[in-house]
């Protein structure tokens, strides 16, 4: 069994990110800009937010949290949204999910525009993803798939069986899987016996947020396995979806949760914020 290390890819890719950061600012005096809305008092948002903004502060980005009350009116925040769009200082915009039940998100997400939607929501990147063209891919899968390419894992014509299909991380990760030619079932709350799927899997991507919710006797030998999802025991660790303990015993690849897909989506928000930067460059040098 080896270790899908996510952490040491994404230092690799952090120093990456600082090199390119380096560069730009040299040759046009550009420095990436990432704007953050972060809505309420929520624990694990607020921790979010504050790994993301150290992570921007590593590789020499400038940011921004706006830090609302959880009563802060819709109104309120398309007006912040609105300006970040207008702000050049910015490249990118991230609204931090969950927001407080009387925020219309999806009405959020549209409002973003779409070149400097670096979380990769708005309807725009979404197709642009389902249709296989550039645009900008959600973070978490995405590092699932600089992950994958990272310890020379192709997906081509495997059986990837992917648990779980929200907008932020299955349909994503199950859309860049087809991309690259897998394929791909998606399962759900609703899918019938789970286990008749994931037997029959090369590479099992779970992100649920149910604790061991993959044991032993749901694999195939050799399966690769790919934990997304984070939640924390009764004790306070924190832990996948998977029983790694037992699972690993049979696995080829799997991640580790924490320290696996974890530190991928950061460095994955970095190297999007980085792309759109980018962008925005080019396109000042070329008016
Ligand atoms: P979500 O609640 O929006 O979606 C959960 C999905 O899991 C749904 O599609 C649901 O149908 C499915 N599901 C629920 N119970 C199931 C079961 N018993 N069997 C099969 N499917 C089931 O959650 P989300 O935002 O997609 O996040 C999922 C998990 O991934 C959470 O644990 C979250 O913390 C984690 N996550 C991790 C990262 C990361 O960077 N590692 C990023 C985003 C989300």
């Amino acid at each position: 069994m080896q270790l899908l290390d996510g952490k040491l890819l994404s230092k690799k890719i952090e120093l990456e990110v600082t090199a390119d950061v380096k560069k730009l600012k040299e040759t046009c005096g550009c420095t990436p800009g990432l704007a953050v809305v972060l809505v309420g008092q929520d624990p694990a948002s607020a921790a979010y937010v504050n790994m993301k903004k150290k992570a921007c502060d590593r590789v020499g980005f400038y940011s921004i949290t706006h830090d609302m009350p959880a009563h802060i009116s819709q109104e309120a925040i398309e007006r912040t949204i609105i300006s970040m769009n207008k702000n050049d200082s910015i490249d990118g915009i991230l609204i931090q999910l969950p927001l407080p039940e009387q925020i219309d998100t999806t009405k959020l997400l549209e409002l973003v525009d779409p070149a400097k939607d670096v979380d990769g929501f708005h309807p725009f990147n979404v197709g642009r993803l389902l249709t296989n063209l550039d645009g900008f891919v959600p973070c978490t899968p995405l590092g699932v798939m600089e992950l994958l390419r990272e310890y020379n894992i192709d997906v081509k014509g495997k059986n990837c069986v992917v648990i779980g299909a929200s907008n932020i991380v299955g349909k994503p990760m199950a859309s860049l899987l087809l991309n690259a030619d897998a394929t791909v079932e998606i399962c759900h709350i609703f899918t019938d016996d789970l286990k008749r799927h994931t037997l029959n899997a090369d590479v099992v991507l779970v992100g649920v947020g149910v604790i061991n919710l993959i044991t032993e006797d749901m694999v195939k030998d050799d399966v690769i396995i790919v934990d997304i999802g984070v939640s924390r025991t009764a004790e306070g660790k924190l832990v996948g979806d998977v029983d790694f303990a037992n699972v690993s015993k049979k696995s080829s690849y799997i991640t580790p949760s924490p320290g696996g897909v974890g530190p991928m989506t950061i460095a994955m928000l970095l190297s999007n914020t980085l792309k759109a930067a980018k962008i925005n460059a080019q396109k000042a040098k070329d008016q």
